[in-house]
């Protein structure tokens, strides 16, 4: 075999051989060479490139046109030790810490090109892990390319969140000459996730407005069932004097009763605060399961009343019946659960307290 000097240098520990403890493997000749773009030819087994890359293995059954030439495959293109990393990489399943570091984006389009899955996800993973603003529009694009679309939303994310910081880099400006198609999909990403972000907050926002209206609907029965500090049913006693501890809005909440009690104007009047009152007893009575046995004022009535306009009770309302019992429902079990974890750690779980 002719004997080529750059390539016995590699051929000791090409294969990962020489860094094995044991017995060293005994290989066959090699009889394929792979040649890089600044004429380096590296050793290689044909068998062992197609058991683990179905695009060599193709590669070396293609028929060949002089049957004693010597079989050469090129891989052009890629820094000659990205090459020689991908070739060990092929032989020993291993890829060293340094070679992903410095390699990693060539191994991955390396990886992509020959089917090795394998190299590929370690390649994912290792260039998720060192995303920075300098090199994110260098992987973003070869993640596209690559196909390997966890990378590619890593990158999204992270140019998103640091775009002032992206847009100054050399790799966005060549991005910008180059690739348009990219930096618009990147610039309406940024605008979904704003939109989303302001999505988000418009839901907690609301949420939050379901939960005060469902904690108001448990507060105005303590009230009228139990009675407290100033207001409470004609047959029970007036509570303690002291501000009531089960609710932060209850004093709120009996000075809006006494009001609408005496108030002259009324809501057809146009009184804000008895069309408020209002509109929380038309909410309870829509809520309540009680039948005869409630206590809060009107909540018959408004039961009666839609029944009557059953149709024409319209689906805003209904909507917003469903959201504040559903936002009662989530807090009354986010409720039993943080009581729960803390019957758990004081260790008194199956207690009734
Ligand atoms: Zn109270
Ligand atoms: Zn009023
Ligand atoms: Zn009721």
């Amino acid at each position: 075999m002719e004997t080529n000097p750059i390539a016995t240098v590699y051929l000791d520990d090409l294969y990962g051989l020489s860094s094995a403890k044991s017995e060293p493997r005994k290989l066959p000749e090699p009889d394929v060479h792979i040649l890089t773009s600044d004429g380096l030819r590296i050793p290689a087994h044909s068998s062992i490139l197609a058991s683990v890359s179905p695009v060599f293995e193709s590669i070396i059954e293609r028929p060949r046109k002089n049957r004693s030439s010597e079989r050469v495959i090129r891989i052009l293109g890629v820094p000659r030790d990205a090459v020689v990393s991908f070739v060990r990489f092929l032989y020993s399943s291993r890829c060293e810490e340094e070679h992903l570091e410095k390699y990693g984006i060539h191994l991955l389009a390396l990886s992509h090109v020959y089917l090795v899955p394998q190299l590929k996800q370690e390649c994912r993973k290792d260039l998720g892990q060192r995303l920075t603003v300098e090199n994110v529009v260098d992987v973003l694009q070869l993640a596209r390319l690559c196909d390997a679309p966890d990378l590619y939303l890593k990158c999204m994310k992270l140019v998103s969140n640091h775009f002032k910081a992206v847009e100054a880099t050399e790799g966005w400006k060549f991005l910008q000459d180059h690739d348009p198609w990219l930096e618009l999909e990147i610039l309406q990403f940024i605008d979904e996730a704003e939109k989303r972000k302001k999505r988000t907050r418009r839901h907690r926002e609301a949420q939050c407005l379901y939960l005060q209206l469902s904690e108001a609907m448990e507060c105005l029965e303590h009230i009228c069932s139990e009675g407290c500090t100033s207001v409470g049913p004609y047959d029970v006693e007036p509570g303690k004097k002291s501000p009531c501890s089960k609710y932060s809005t209850c004093q709120g909440l009996q000075m809006l009763i006494k009001h609408f009690a005496t108030c002259d104007k009324r809501v057809n009047g146009g009184c804000l605060r008895c069309k408020r009152m209002w509109q929380l007893l038309r909410l309870h009575s829509s809520i309540c399961e009680q039948s005869d046995s409630c206590r809060v004022p009107l909540c018959r009535q408004f039961k009666l009343k839609m029944l009557q306009e059953k149709t024409k009770d319209d689906a805003r309302w209904k909507l917003l019946v469903r959201k504040v019992v559903s936002a009662k429902t989530i807090s009354s079990l986010s409720k039993r659960r943080r009581e729960e974890e803390q019957r758990e750690k004081l260790g008194l779980r199956g207690l009734r307290l």
